[in-house]
């Protein structure tokens, strides 16, 4: 487990684009719908200000820990700790962010489901919750029955990226190249589950290879190591390899969405590219454990609205390629009615994959 540098928190356990822009949902669905074809560390985001009313009840009188289930310095971490500070300020209570690694994400999620279910932990979680019930048989926990929703926070394209010595120059090259060199060609992940891991089944299936996949603790990691040349290629958020791109420190192939992201123009769409099929953004949201108080989750409910509408978060994460939700997506309501639907939907489509983490 990541510890909390500023304060070494952990988990409690129990006493016993603009979306609008980009469409998200829309592609959302229709990556889904494409991989029903596959046959085949970091410091405490902010101290509190006192800025806020304190929430409901008392609640919060104590430390907030948001439990990142990736690496730190990934692209659900960086997400979390932009929205760690205005929420800090709005609860007028300290947020820590805690990265807790493993299983695509399922470590994290099976710790918070059984922390104290008193508000003061919370987990950021991405589509991977929707997926897990079906890639894990033996998950310790249920998304729906053993969490409340907090509501939706963003929606993040993704990127077609590699180390800038690997052969293939475009999407096409890269497609002709894996398919020339399966056997050697290396694709960096984030674990079974990770919106990573989903990105890549759907290139594959696509593609109609099956390349070797290199799992990291998340994709803050992986990136190093695709800079680095120990991995070649992967498919991770521009919320990670926005700043890597502009940069010229990795090449870019597609971004995964039906328009151009509009900070990354030069690259284009997997539909221009020839892999039209390959589309793909990745939904994120809050969660506390599923008897945690409704006033408490209505406290945390309005803290995450006002940091959606804060002008940095909003501003950093336009730079980085994303956008929050709308307010009315930020709700309990319409995140538990995205979740129940993304499982309905993934789950047909990852068994005929026949993909599983066992
Ligand atoms: N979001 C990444 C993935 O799912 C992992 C991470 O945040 O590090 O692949």
């Amino acid at each position: 487990m990541g510890q909390d540098h500023a304060t070494g928190a952990g988990v409690r356990p129990r006493a016993r684009w603009s979306p609008t822009r980009h469409r998200a949902w829309g592609f959302l669905a229709a990556g889904a719908l494409v991989l029903s074809a596959c046959t085949g560390g970091s410091d405490a985001s902010s101290g509190a200000d006192g800025g806020g009313d304190g929430g409901a009840d008392g609640y919060p009188n104590a430390t907030i820990t948001i439990v990142v289930p990736f690496s730190a310095g990934g692209p659900t971490d960086t997400v979390t700790r932009l929205i760690a500070e205005p929420m800090s300020a709005e609860l007028g209570q300290q947020i820590v962010v805690q990265n807790v690694e493993g299983a695509g994400g399922t470590v994290a999620a099976g710790e918070v489901a059984a922390a104290e279910p008193d508000g003061y932990t919370v987990l950021m979680h991405h589509i991977g919750m929707s997926t897990a019930p079906t890639l894990y048989p033996d998950l310790p926990y249920d998304p729906l029955e053993d969490f409340k929703t907090i509501g939706l926070v963003t929606e993040v394209p993704m990127t077609i990226i590699a180390n800038n010595d690997f052969e293939p120059n475009t999407l096409e090259e890269l497609v002709a190249y894996v398919t020339e060199n399966e056997d050697t060609v290396t694709y960096a992940n984030a674990g079974i589950g990770a919106a990573s891991h989903l990105c890549g089944l759907l290139f594959q299936s696509a593609v109609g290879v099956t390349l070797t996949e290199v799992p990291y603790e998340g994709t803050g990691p992986a990136l190093t190591d695709l800079v680095g040349g120990q991995v070649d290629f992967m498919c991770d958020q521009t919320t990670n390899t926005t700043g890597q791109i502009q940069a010229g420190e990795v090449k870019a192939y597609a971004v995964t969405t039906p328009e151009r992201v509009a900070n990354l123009p030069d690259v284009p769409t997997t539909e221009e590219g020839g892999l039209a099929e390959v589309q793909f953004g990745v939904w994120h949201g809050l969660y506390v454990p599923a008897e945690t108080p409704d006033d408490v989750v209505a406290a945390l409910t309005a803290a995450l609205q006002v940091a959606l509408k804060d002008q940095n978060v909003i501003d950093q994460l336009a730079d980085l390629g994303a956008a929050p939700v709308a307010e009315d997506r930020a709700t309990p309501e319409a995140h538990t009615e995205l979740l129940q639907s993304q499982i309905d939907l993934w789950r047909p489509i990852i068994e005929e994959a026949g993909v599983t983490a066992s």
